[in-house]
């Protein structure tokens, strides 16, 4: 079987090597062509290794929760790279009227699980408190998709949605909390509701029932990372590739099928003939790839909106840091009016990430709601989030190491029906037999995600 994957991030690397894995097991002759456009693969997974700092551009972790970024590590055998969170320091501060506040303990993304640190919270005046207490007997509400902003507003109240569900949410999403959709991103919340019908009891339930990883001793902590850094997934990945698989700088313009066969074809004049074809790219680069195929798919894919984002990574001496830095980092209200969404104490939540005597700090700026600043010169970002750790952290110290990345249209967002789009997107796609779309766009950003799509685009290619 011929397989071309277009798209060499992580989906498409995951794919790649899934489909090497299945041939194996079944012993099927695979004849693979992974296509990058970029001179690297990896695509939003960039590590760098600078004056002793290790600095993630992109994504610095993974959820161990879901179980597939974790299941590739074992089986690539390279669990014992992995490194945790530093839980000794997990808390994370939210910066309200000129000051960090740590958000209470127990406080579970849009909700408190734990009433003696919420009740005594400063970051919640006590009408905010008593509103979202109001959650206990509200009853149920009767959507199958909502946003998260309706829902956090109707079970917990504005406070709730403004000082801790938008800025978390925008740090992980960087969304519009009322663009983004529950039922595509947090289902949990959702079937919470219709179950125990409030949010607090439900989840004080279920952490009863099953404490979250990183809590009680277990293996790994919620979030992971490589000891040197995201990119070792990505090169363990094309080290298992077979040699030549990985064409680089080349940036397919066409698709087109003639029989059962496909022919790819590369803006640099290179042609590729395919039994399969996973398109492992970002969705408006697959909806223009798509668009002589099937109007009608082309458009539903390019539909999905995408964010842009920066990240500002600043090295210190730790002298020069006054704040204890007793945390993983803080996140950015949009009502405080800042170009920061969140700033991530990196040296602190994952070791390796500092030399000796110095601490890694990353800003992370833009998303949905803070497009326009994306527009500013590198200069002015770094300054922006310069001063603004000034008033965070007390920072005045000039930066040993000052490293700026951005993120244009690279972050997929969900709105409301996302997961009606994405059903529409894979029904019209069967109609193009050996052609599948995976990836970050469809059905979960995250890495652990983005393997689970890639692995099963590969698996299909074998049916
Ligand atoms: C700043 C930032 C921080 C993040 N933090 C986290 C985090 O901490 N944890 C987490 O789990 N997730 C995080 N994410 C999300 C996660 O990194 C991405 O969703 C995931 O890496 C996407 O992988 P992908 O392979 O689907 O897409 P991409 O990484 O976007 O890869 C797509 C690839 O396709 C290539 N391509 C596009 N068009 C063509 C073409 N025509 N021909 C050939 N190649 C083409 C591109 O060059 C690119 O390399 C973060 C994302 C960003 C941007």
């Amino acid at each position: 079987m011929k397989l071309v994957v277009v798209g060499g991030g992580i989906t498409g690397l995951a794919a790649a090597h899934r489909a090497v894995e299945v041939a194996r097991e079944r012993q099927a002759p695979l004849e693979l062509t992974l296509i990058e456009a970029r001179e690297r693969l990896g695509g939003t997974i960039v590590s760098e290794r600078v004056d002793g700092f290790l600095v993630e551009a992109g994504p610095d972790s993974f959820l161990s929760e879901k179980p597939w970024a974790l299941a590739l590590c074992r089986r690539l055998g390279v669990e014992h790279r992995l490194v945790r969170t530093d839980d000794r320091f997990r808390k994370v501060f939210v910066w309200h009227g000129g000051r960090l506040h740590p958000l209470p303990d127990g406080f579970q993304l849009l909700a408190p699980t734990a009433m003696r640190p919420f009740a005594t919270s400063s970051l919640f005046t006590l009408r905010g408190k008593l509103r979202m207490a109001l959650d206990l007997v509200l009853p149920r509400g009767h959507a199958d998709d909502e946003s998260l902003g309706a829902f956090v507003r109707r079970r917990l109240g504005a406070e709730a949605l403004e000082r801790v569900a938008q800025p978390l949410v925008a740090g992980i999403y960087t969304a519009d909390p009322d663009d983004l959709s529950l039922a595509a991103t947090m289902p949990r919340f959702l079937d919470v509701e219709k179950r125990d019908r409030s949010i607090i009891l439900g989840l004080r339930r279920a952490l009863a029932a099953a404490p979250l990883p990183g809590t009680s001793g277990a293996r790994w902590s919620l979030f992971v990372t490589f000891a040197g850094g995201m990119e070792e997934l990505v090169s363990t990945l094309a080290a298992r590739l077979p040699a030549g698989a990985a064409v680089l700088k080349q940036r397919v313009s066409a698709l087109a099928r003639t029989d059962a066969r496909w022919q790819v074809r590369t803006a640099e004049g290179g042609t590729f003939d395919a039994d399969r074809v996973i398109l492992a790219t970002e969705a408006h680069a697959a909806a223009r790839l798509t668009r002589y195929l099937d109007p009608g798919l082309a458009t539903l894919v390019a539909e999905i909106p995408y964010s842009s984002a920066a990240t500002v990574s600043l090295g210190y001496r730790r002298a020069d840091v006054p704040h204890p830095l007793d945390g993983f980092g803080f996140v950015v209200p949009r009502t405080e009016g800042k170009a920061l969404l969140a700033g991530t104490f990196s040296s602190v939540k994952y070791p390796g990430r500092a030399p000796e005597g110095h601490v890694l700090i990353r800003g992370f700026l833009g998303g949905m709601l803070n497009a326009e600043i994306l527009s500013e010169e590198d200069g002015t970002l770094v300054a922006r989030a310069r001063g603004e750790l000034r008033e965070a952290l007390g920072i005045t110290a000039e930066p040993v190491l000052t490293r700026l990345h951005r993120w244009p249209a690279s972050m997929p967002q969900y709105r409301v029906g996302h997961l009606s789009r994405v059903d529409a997107i894979e029904r019209a796609v069967t109609a193009l037999p050996g052609l599948t779309l995976a990836g970050a766009a469809y059905r979960g950003v995250g890495i652990a995600d983005c393997v689970h799509s890639g692995e099963a685009a590969a698996e299909r290619a074998f049916t």
